[in-house]
């Protein structure tokens, strides 16, 4: 999209220590905002001078202004994932999947979109019962129906199309289980799908893949920044002939 307007849009690694100071100076530096990614949205929310509601009750951000010397945050992980969906939340129930930074934006995403019913697993019980408890939504030992199920652990990254690798044990949910849900969405993106978006494709159930979910919530960051209509099929397009650079390791300078 940036590439269609003209307006320069690098990639940038910031160690974690030198996050706070390269924030700043790209302000003064006159750019207009930063797109930011693990491992540093809390610290993003962190420096923020006018963080929005939505970014303060996750906890993160992912979107960065700069204006007058001010750094304004918000969170587009959560509404590009409310987006992403076939259709809206509204009154639907809801297992999620995992317990850390994506797993807190879409738990909140689901609360606040008037979802009737959310439980959290994750592989260390504990951190499922914080998070709900912290929500005011259910912690689960163990899988069970709902109308979404969403995978935001790191499951998935394995795998794919040739090759399946047994991700499915390491979830609380079997194959031969998956139509129990109405939709699966897997924040993971995998080419050619993760083993769980392949099986619930394979039983004909609805699926959302991560790069859905990527490309909404960048939309959204793109709509605050220049208050134009993104054109999401051009991102869509983009996002899946994108061929990463490799990006140094934030320890070597
Ligand atoms: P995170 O904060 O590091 O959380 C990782 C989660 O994965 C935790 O719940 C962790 O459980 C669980 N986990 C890791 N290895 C596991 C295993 N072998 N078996 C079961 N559970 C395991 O990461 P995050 O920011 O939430 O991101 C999670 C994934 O979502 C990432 O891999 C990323 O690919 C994807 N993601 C996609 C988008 C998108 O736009 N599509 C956005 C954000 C994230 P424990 O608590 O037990 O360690």
């Amino acid at each position: 999209m940036f590439a269609a307007l003209g307006v320069p849009y690098q990639l940038l690694p910031v160690p974690p220590g030198c996050f706070d100071e390269t924030v700043r100076a790209l302000g003064a530096a006159g750019f207009g905002g930063a797109n930011v990614t693990i491992p540093h949205k809390e610290a993003a929310l962190g420096l923020a001078d006018d963080p929005t509601e939505r970014a303060t009750a996750i906890g993160a951000a992912n979107t960065l202004t700069f204006a007058d010397g001010a750094v304004a945050a918000d969170n587009t992980d959560a509404p590009g994932f409310i987006r992403s969906l076939p259709r809206s939340p509204a009154g639907a129930t809801a297992l999620i999947l995992g317990a850390g930074g994506s797993a807190r934006a879409v738990a909140w995403a689901l609360r606040d979109a008037g979802a009737a019913e959310v439980r959290i697993w994750n592989r260390t019980p504990r951190r499922a019962e914080e998070l709900a408890g912290e929500m005011g939504l259910e912690a689960v030992r163990e899988g069970g129906p709902a109308d979404l199920l969403i995978n935001c652990t790191a499951v998935g990254l394995g795998g794919g199309s040739a090759e399946r690798s047994g991700d499915l044990k390491l979830l609380p949910v079997a194959a031969d289980d998956l139509d129990e849900y109405a939709c699966v969405v897997d924040l993971v993106y995998r080419p050619g799908g993760t083993d769980l978006e392949l099986a619930a494709r394979e039983r004909g159930i609805p699926t959302v893949d991560g790069l859905e979910v990527l490309v909404q919530q960048g939309a959204l960051s793109y709509e605050i920044w220049t208050g134009r209509a993104p054109d999401r099929a051009a991102m869509r397009r983009a996002a899946q002939n994108f061929d990463a650079p490799t990006i140094p390791s934030s320890g070597r300078r």
